[in-house]
This record gives structure tokens, sequence and C-alpha cells, in this order.
């Protein structure tokens, strides 16, 4: 039986409880709708239980109203919930729910409360997100500047994806689609007590389409948000308040545990496979037009950025020139191999096309993913380009690398990843300990000339 809960600490700290400013919720994982997947060998296994994947029509009814009425009670109060979404709000809405759900994806909602005030200060709408270069928000300002109203039209912009553009529709322009993250597949499994793998794209389709299914038709929006608030708040993954739920009449999970059975057992805990570990060279590369190191003005510098392939890991996203390295290796190692990187993708020869000013190791930084611990050994290059940038020329053998040079004010402004943030950081760092260095230099030669 799952126990009456009223308001307990759980083991990772954080509270259940109904009351909406006492609970710590629950950072929002997206839940990637797959693609066609009928050639899976667990779709017959599917098929099978295909009626046990559907809602009774009452059972939607009665979802629907008691979720909403909870919804209207119990929310909790956050900024971008407070823009209006009336006929003049809807960009304004739709633009902040997309910084919020990105947000969301990265972290805690109590720590994207602070960001997102930050955020919204410095870039107020669309336009001004667009000024700093943000490739999704410079594409709808190019078309026109009004944000897509309809999921296959925000698909279209790049960096939103099924989730983004099903919570933009739903909640700023009420189009009846499901948004489906970690917690709506919580509420989902137990709900219908699926013990399937939720990892498995076939099982993530469904709930994709049991979602789609209860999404109240005159208010999506705030059904899609009541769905994942009740996962955050009430449907926790360890202690879930089941006493305190409005929808536990139709939970057949909690009907189960009458019988033995733990509600906690929906839905399936996938075994975690073990992280491999990788090794990569990044190289901070600088390009200038000046000789002279010392003489160069920050300015005229522009860093080189590439874009990751649009599929596998952070799909489409800027990072500096980097090589994967089968293991850990040597400072001369991995010089090689950065060498050999911009000498086939970028027509960088150090003895022929560009002379290099200054070459040095900044340090190490390990990135965790999920499967993947990283190390990356990060080095800072600054080369001097006969001709300038304009001869910077990509000549790799697909000849579709997608690259740019930025200087340190678009740089600072792009939307980077954490770990190519922490890595320019750490090169920014190193610049600011050798200019200290080299200054305190300057002054002791002096002063022993003035002696
Ligand atoms: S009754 Fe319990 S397990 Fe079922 S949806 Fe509600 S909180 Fe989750």
């Amino acid at each position: 039986m799952s126990k009456t809960p009223t308001r307990r600490t759980l083991k990772n700290g954080t509270i259940s409880s109904t009351k909406s400013s006492d609970i710590t919720p629950i950072k929002r994982k997206r839940v990637v709708k797959p693609k066609n997947t009928s050639n899976n060998k667990g779709q017959s296994e599917i098929e099978d239980i295909e009626d046990l994947l559907k809602f009774k029509e009452e059972e939607i009814a009665e979802i629907r109203v008691s979720l909403l009425e909870w919804y209207d009670k119990n929310k909790r109060d956050l900024p971008w919930r407070r823009l209006k979404d009336d006929d003049d709000g809807k960009e304004k809405k739709a633009y902040g729910v997309w910084v919020s759900e990105v947000m969301l994806q990265q972290t805690r909602v109590a720590t994207v409360i602070d960001y997102f005030n930050r955020w919204v200060l410095k870039w107020p709408s669309l336009y001004h997100l667009s000024l700093a270069s943000l490739e999704g928000a410079k594409k709808i300002i190019e078309d026109g500047g009004n944000f897509p109203r309809t999921v296959s039209s925000l698909k279209k912009v790049p960096g939103i994806g099924e989730y983004t553009a099903g919570a933009i529709a739903s909640i700023a322009f009420n189009e009846v689609v499901p948004v489906v993250d970690g917690n709506v597949v919580r509420v989902l499994a137990r709900l219908k007590a699926i013990s399937a793998n939720p990892k498995d794209s076939v099982t993530v389709k469904k709930f994709w389409s049991l979602a789609g299914q209860l999404v109240d038709p005159h208010r999506p929006g705030e059904f899609n948000q009541a769905l994942m608030e009740l996962g955050a708040t009430i449907c926790t993954p360890t202690s879930p308040s089941c006493s305190e739920c409005p929808i536990s009449a139709q939970c057949h999970a909690l009907a189960l545990s009458r019988q033995g059975g733990i509600v906690t057992d929906y839905p399936l805990k996938v075994v975690k496979a073990k992280q491999r570990n990788e090794f990569s060279a990044v190289c901070v590369l600088e390009v200038t037009e000046s000789h002279n190191l010392l003489e160069n003005n920050q300015k005229s510098r522009h860093c080189l950025l590439v874009k990751r392939p649009d599929g596998g890991l952070l799909a489409g996203l800027w990072e500096f020139p980097s090589v994967l390295l089968g293991q850990e290796s040597e400072t001369a190692i991995r010089r090689k191999a950065i060498d050999k990187y911009l000498k086939t993708s970028f027509n960088l020869d150090a003895k022929k096309t560009c002379k290099v000013l200054l070459r040095e190791e900044v340090g190490e930084y390990v990135h965790i993913f999920s499967h993947i611990r990283l190390k990356m050994y990060v080095e800072y290059l600054v080369i001097h380009l006969n001709g300038g940038l304009k001869l910077l020329q990509s000549v790799s053998d697909e000849g579709n690398m997608i690259w740019k040079c930025a200087d340190s004010k678009e740089l600072s402004s792009m939307g980077l990843t954490s770990g190519v943030r922490k890595v320019y950081t750490m090169v920014q760092q190193f610049k600011e300990n050798s200019l200290t260095a080299a200054t305190q230099d300057t002054k002791q030669t002096k002063s022993r000339k003035r002696r």
C-alpha cells in the first residue's frame, strides 16, 4: 500500500507536500517524440496491449476536470505564468514560454526563476535576442518577426524540437497538442500501470499518444502545465502523495498497490549504462590580422567556432574546434591531432598559411554527460592569418562543415553549452593571469632601469 504522506522530507532533501510554496520541484526532462518506429522489435508486444493504452471517454473527462480544478487552486506563481496570453500578449507569452522551457530542461524551477528574470531584463523580447545572435530568434525575426503558432511551424525554427514546440503552441497559442516530459511520463505510467521501458522509442510514442488523448481541447496549455506540475509536486519519483492526488480515482498503479503492488514500481527503472571515458583535445583558436601579439587589440581577434553535426551528442550546437582522442594523451600527440584537424578542415598550416603567435596549454576540464565522462584538454592558440579572416576556408571532406568566427562580444552573448562556456572562461582566466604577470614583469624591468 502506498503510505498517506502529509509532508515528508525525502532522501534527496526535497519535500513532498501539496503546498506549492513548500515544494522543491524536479528538474524537467523533455521526452523526445520518436520518429516512425514501425519496424521496431517491441512493436508486436506493444500492439498486444494496445487497448490498455487507451483512456476511456469517462476517464478522460474526469481527469480533465479534476486536474484543471486542482491546478487552478495549486499552481505555483512563476514569472512566465504571469505573462498575459490575450491577443496583445501572445508573442510575449510565447517568448517567455520558450525561454523558461529551455531553462527548465537544464535545471530546477527555483534556479530558473532567477535566471529567467535576469534573462528578460537583458533580452526583453525576441527582437533583442535576435540581436544577440541566437539562431532561432534570428530566423523568426527574418521571417517577419511573429512567432510561429503551431507545432509543425515551430519545429522548423532551429533549436525548437517536439517538446518545446508543444509547450509554446499549447501554452501561448492554445493549440490542442500534448507535451511530454519526464514528469508526464511518470504520471502516465502510473495512471495506466505501464511497466514497459519508458526509454524505449515505441513506449515513448505511446506516452505521447496517451497525453494527446487527455489534453483538454478548451485549455490545452493549462492542462499540459497541470500534468507536468502534478508530476513535479505530487506524483514525485520516490514518494508520491497519492492521498492528495486529484486523479487518484483513475490511477491503476494505486489500485494495484491495494493488492500488494507498489506505485513507485512505475515507470520501470532503467539500469543506466556504465559511463564511458572519452578524451578530447580542445583548441580555442583566435585569429588575428596583426603580426604582433602584444600590439594586438582584443576586439580585432576572432574565435573559431564549429557547429556539431545535426545528430548525436549536443547536435547542432556550437563548440570550439576539438578532436576526440582514443585515450589520455600527451601534449605533443594532442597538438599533432589538432594540427591535422585544422589543416584538413580549414587549410590552416603553421608552416605555410598562417603564423603561430602563441600556443599554450590552459588546463583540463571534465564534463559529465549521462553516459560519458569527457576529459577535455584545453589549449589556447593565437594565429596570424595571411590575408585575414576571408582566407579561412573550410575544405572539409563533405564540404558541409558549418563554422563561424566570433569576437568576444558575440561569444559572450551566444547560447553556448555549459561545457563550451566553461572552456571559454578557462581561457579568459588564463589570459588575465598572463596579462597580470606580463604587466608586473614590465614594471620590474622599468624600476630596475631607473635604479
Ligand atoms: S495516485 Fe499516486 S501514483 Fe497515481 S497519479 Fe496520483 S500521485 Fe501518482
